[in-house]
């Protein structure tokens, strides 16, 4: 049987934490070097924040829904990831995934979110769109060290 867990979450600022860690501690199952953690920790602080910051802004709070599954693999393991939310969703999702792309500018976001996901995961995909709620998937290789370009 393959492994997985799923949580369901308020959209509340102080579950961003429990979200980030309850993660990592499951990845603990595939046995992730400390960059392999911190860069999954990274990319769901990211993906949760934005359920809690802009899915469900001006509305009435709803649920973060994550879902993590490991495919076994000849190195370790890859860890799929998947964070929802039911909220007011993305118009414009191509824009959305931009660098530097923000709706929340004045609120000091950076617009960075969805290229750090990308960044620091093997994979990612983004399933939105105006009213149907947002599903950010991704996934991450263990046991393969990601290449890095250091500047
Ligand atoms: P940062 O992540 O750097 O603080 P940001 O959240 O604005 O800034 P991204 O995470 O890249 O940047 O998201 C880009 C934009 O996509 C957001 O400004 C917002 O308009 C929209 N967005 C992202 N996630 C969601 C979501 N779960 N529900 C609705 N809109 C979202
Ligand atoms: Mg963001």
């Amino acid at each position: 049987m393959e492994n997985y867990m799923k949580l369901e979450l308020a959209a509340l600022g102080e579950n961003e934490g429990f979200a980030r860690n309850a993660v990592a501690a499951f990845a603990l199952c595939l046995n992730p070097s400390l960059s392999e953690l911190s860069d999954i920790k990274t990319a769901v602080s990211e993906a949760v924040t934005n359920c809690i910051v802009h899915a469900y802004a001006g509305a009435e709070k709803g649920s973060v829904w994550i879902e993590c599954r490991v495919e076994p693999s000849a190195q370790g393991g890859v860890l799929h990831i998947v964070i929802a939310d039911g909220g007011c969703g993305i118009e414009n999702v191509e824009k959305a995934v931009q660098p530097f792309y923000t709706t929340l500018e004045h609120e000091e976001r950076s617009g960075m979110g969805f290229t750090i996901m990308q960044t620091f995961m093997d994979g990612f995909s983004l399933d939105s769109g105006k009213g149907k709620g947002t599903r950010v998937s991704m996934f991450r290789k263990i046991g393969v060290e990601k290449e890095r370009v250091d500047a």
